[in-house]
């Protein structure tokens, strides 16, 4: 590990654990008892998780799961469709991981959990044992919601809610819109990764149009009565986009209590369930979320669909040996987002090398923050921290709120938002 790490790692868990470290026993390097963690799945989540838990106790042996080579980055992914970024930019390796903090990475997919034996199955048929559990599997989608759509039909209509092939395809296709079309956001009920995230995207879209094809616009179809960072989103539409006037090139339309249950293929139209019927040019499905496949087939989901956690240890409500964190995770009230994910992560190391060592792990406390822009000059951004109160994790009052209305704030948040990407990355990653 190099030096830095080695002064970082030492920093961290002085503050971390001050008082406790003495109390603890330690797994000795190269002895036979080398603790063993396996972290599934290398997004904001899993990557964190592996490697503080590598910073806080480099004699643990910890292997990374993750069947991609390189990681597609959500956060930014709405910046490329309005030319901002190239969707090149949004790749992220593990090299750092393996090289500087001297985690195993697997290239390969998990494709069963044995949890009584704690034993993972990976889709090549090799097996490895762990300890400790951390399950970062990231979501998956409800096609069953959605008459019509499924993962073959999100091949023409995308959803672009997991980064990669297909945001490359939304770009093609907002590119290919006539002049006068109709972009159709169908967005997602709540629980879901990225509350802003579809309200981004309209923006950023949005504006994309007002440079090359003025006379088109953006529909947001809602399944919620109200969204994350409404007026700030609004009265940045206002400013831009002629929302709320008959000109308007952002229109949003809450659909509550009436959502969209059928895809029309042939007539690029969504119907909701009292029957109203709305057409696009371009069909940005973003359909219900649940927890990633492999945590419902390991039983660790509830009827929600999600994966219930003690939050003081991240340890799963139906497994003690397995964490999960992440968008996987329901740790309501904080949002399924990249930042909570990294802070969920940082919770989870400490309590897993505590545990792991024989002590109690401190208490936690989480943040998060998102920034969205609505234009390249134009950011916005909600902040909380977050804390337990009598056992269920509540936001600490006067820790965070949403940011100014004001043309200099703006400006100033857009700068934020771009460093906190990049800070965001480097932290999880590098
Ligand atoms: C358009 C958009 C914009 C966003 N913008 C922001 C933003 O600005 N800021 C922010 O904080 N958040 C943002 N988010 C949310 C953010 O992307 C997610 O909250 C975050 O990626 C969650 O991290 P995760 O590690 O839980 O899941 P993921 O990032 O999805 O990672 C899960 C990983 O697990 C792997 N995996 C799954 N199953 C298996 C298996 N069986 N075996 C092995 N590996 C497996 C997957 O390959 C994947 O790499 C955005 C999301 C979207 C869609």
């Amino acid at each position: 590990m190099a030096d830095w790490s080695r002064r970082r790692f030492l920093r961290t868990g002085a503050v971390a654990t001050a008082g406790s470290l003495s109390a603890c026993q330690t797994w000795t390097i190269g002895g036979a008892a080398r603790a063993r963690v396996v972290v599934v799945g290398g997004g904001f989540a899993g990557a964190t998780a592996a490697k503080f838990i590598r910073c806080y106790d480099p004699t643990i042996d910890v292997t990374l799961i993750e069947p991609k080579s390189a990681y597609i980055t959500c956060p930014a992914s709405n910046w490329t469709l309005a030319g901002l970024l190239k969707p090149a930019r949004l790749l992220v390796d593990y090299r750092d991981l393996v090289d500087r903090y001297q985690v195993r990475l697997i290239g390969d997919r998990v494709a069963a959990i044995d949890a009584d034996r704690r034993k993972l199955v990976l889709a090549d048929g090799d097996s490895l044992r762990y300890d400790r559990l951390v399950l970062a599997p990231g979501i998956d989608f409800d096609w069953q919601a959605i008459a019509g759509y499924d993962a073959e039909m999100a091949e023409r209509f995308p959803h672009a809610w997991q980064a990669g092939p297909q945001t490359e395809l939304l770009i093609r296709q907002i590119q290919a819109l006539p002049d006068g079309g109709r972009v159709l956001i169908c967005a997602p009920p709540d629980p879901y990764r990225c509350p802003p995230g579809p309200y981004e995207r309209a923006s950023l879209i949005a504006f994309w149009l007002k440079q090359h094809k003025p006379n088109a616009k953006v529909v947001i179809l809602d399944p919620k009565p109200s969204f994350s960072k409404q007026k700030l989103f609004e009265s940045g539409w206002r400013r831009y986009f002629g929302y709320g006037t008959p000109a308007a090139s952002i229109e949003w339309l809450s659909i509550a209590n009436n959502p969209v249950v059928r895809l029309e293929a042939a007539g690029r139209a969504v119907v909701t369930d009292f029957g109203d019927r709305f057409t696009g040019d371009v069909l940005n499905i973003i359909p219900p979320q649940r927890a990633g496949r492999i945590a419902a087939q390991a039983g660790l989901t509830d009827a929600g669909g999600w994966c219930p956690v003690d939050p003081w240890t991240s340890r799963s409500r139906f497994n003690e040996f397995i964490h999960v964190i992440g968008d996987a995770a329901d740790y309501a009230p904080i949002p399924k987002s990249a930042f909570a994910a990294n802070s969920e992560a940082k919770v989870c190391a400490r309590a897993v090398v505590d545990l792991l060592n024989g002590c109690p792990p401190p208490e936690p406390h989480w943040l998060n923050t998102c920034y969205s822009l609505i234009a390249p000059d134009h950011g916005i951004s909600v902040a909380m921290v977050y804390r337990l109160n009598a056992g269920r994790i509540a936001p600490v009052p006067g820790a965070g709120g949403v940011s100014a209305d004001s043309p200099a704030a703006v400006a100033l948040e857009a700068g934020y938002a771009v460093a906190a990407y990049r800070n965001l990355r480097k932290d999880s990653f590098e």
